[in-house]
């Protein structure tokens, strides 16, 4: 079942979500949500969703790329779903690159991150991992965990002029794909310069 994914405004954007107990991770019912997140990103073409993208108060997040409509040059990765991330390392060298958010729909911006992060966190049978990535896959492990501590892309920004919008971002890097949403320039407005 494809959930409704909400956008930057909603409060529960701007919340740090708190770590899903053992007995939460256990129920039925968030069996199926972590399957019905994993279709909602797909969806949506998305390579990371966090759980309170789509309005739920559960720190968990899906992560996937491969041949991602979105994301059609980069790197793949497998399906993963993740839940009380935490990142407990980060490469001092950091690569300036691409990302879209599906809070923000409409847009990218170049992003600063870390080339190379270490996280822990929970399998969704319950067992406790660490695992280091690097690249495209360690960018949207921080994007999804910023997601979950109330922090958007935008918000690492260093400055707004690569901001771009999607059709413009389309046009320069010669990617056909039809924009379903019709994002309000009014956006704008609320950027801070
Ligand atoms: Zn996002």
């Amino acid at each position: 079942m494809k959930l409704k994914l909400v956008k930057i405004g909603n409060p529960l954007l701007r919340k740090k979500i708190l770590s899903i107990s053992k007995m939460g991770m256990k129920a039925k019912r968030f069996r199926s949500f972590l399957k019905n997140m994993v279709t909602t990103m797909r969806h949506a073409g998305g390579v990371g969703l966090a759980a309170n993208q789509v309005g739920e108060n559960q720190r968990a997040f899906v992560m996937e790329c491969q041949g991602n409509r979105r994301y059609p040059s980069r790197p793949a990765f497998p399906l993963q779903a993740y839940l009380n991330p935490r990142i407990v390392s980060y490469s001092k060298a950091k690569l300036r690159d691409w990302e879209g958010c599906l809070s923000i729909p409409g847009f990218r911006g170049k992003v600063p991150r870390s080339k190379q992060i270490t996280f822990e966190a929970l399998r969704p049978d319950g067992q406790k991992i660490r695992k280091t990535v690097r690249g495209f896959e360690a960018r949207v492990v921080q994007h999804e965990v910023d997601h979950l501590n109330g922090l958007f892309y935008i918000d690492r920004m260093k400055d707004f002029r690569s901001w771009t919008h999607l059709e413009e971002f389309n046009r320069k890097f010669g990617i056909k794909v039809k924009i379903k949403s019709n994002p309000s320039l009014d956006l704008l407005a609320a950027v801070k310069y």
